[in-house]
């Protein structure tokens, strides 16, 4: 199974950046086509970026960092899944940053999810824990919280989805959990999901990846991919950590 590299680059860049980080992501995917390389630009960007780059390789996604819980109508700011559409691939929910300053809950994200496939975009559902009291000690309460997010879900909808454990405290900070960490939240996870679903969906880390833990975290077995923040905002930085997170084998 193809593993994944996925670059959120939140509200950074102008479009003439974006749309010069996104022909060096593409370049990337091309060198790795072993791995599903997607990147989030900035939601006023996706267009630019999807003309600008012409022919992209088969292993290369666009996705959008936010997406309503509404399917349509007045809710000013806001954007659709359908209007999505035909634009990605692929979208985050849940996102740390939206669930602290835009107070978005279990059943937002829920719905949000529920949209999103409706339009056949992949959720890439981001959750963790939330409170810096629990650094660094695994808590099975990171489950509990997600099948909050999860509930009314149907089992069919869940197993379409991606997930991305990230860790508040690891998120931003320089400080990414230890792969001895992410490893058992990894395989605490996917038993999670195997006894509740009956299935074991795509797993991602993210929180501050960089090149110095890419190949550590790529050792891991278990684990299909990273979420990468800041480092993704550099095409070099970006490459690297593609070529040490390799392929599973
Ligand atoms: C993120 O925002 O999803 C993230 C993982 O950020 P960073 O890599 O900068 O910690």
């Amino acid at each position: 199974m193809s593993r994944f590299v996925i670059g959120n680059w939140k509200m950074n860049l102008t479009l003439a950046e974006a749309v010069s980080l996104a022909h060096g992501s593409v370049k990337i995917a091309a060198k790795h086509s072993g791995t599903s390389i997607v990147i989030a630009p900035p939601l006023p960007f996706l267009i630019s970026i999807r003309e600008a780059m012409g022919i992209i390789p088969p292993n290369f996604y666009l996705a959008s960092q936010v997406v309503s819980a509404q399917p349509e109508g007045a809710f000013t700011g806001d954007v659709a899944a359908k209007q999505l559409k035909g634009i990605v691939t692929h979208c985050l929910v849940g996102h740390s940053e939206r669930r602290r300053y835009h107070s978005e809950t279990g059943h937002s994200i829920g719905e949000q999810v529920k949209n999103l496939l409706a339009q056949g975009i992949v959720p890439i559902v981001c959750f963790g824990e939330m409170s810096q009291s629990t650094q660094k000690i695994f808590s099975s309460q990171i489950t509990t919280d997600l099948g909050q997010d999860l509930y009314g879900l149907k089992v069919e909808e869940i197993t379409r989805c991606l997930f991305a454990y990230e860790p508040l405290w690891a998120i931003g900070t320089g400080h990414a959990a230890a792969p001895g960490y992410v490893h058992k939240a990894t395989v605490h996870m996917k038993q999670w999901f195997e006894k509740n679903y009956g299935d074991a969906p795509i797993v991602l880390y993210g929180g501050s990846v960089n090149e110095q833990n890419a190949g550590l975290l790529g050792s891991i077995k278990e684990l299909d991919g990273l979420l990468v923040g800041g480092a993704s905002l550099h095409a070099k930085q970006f490459g690297e950590i593609c070529a040490l997170f390799t392929p599973h084998v």
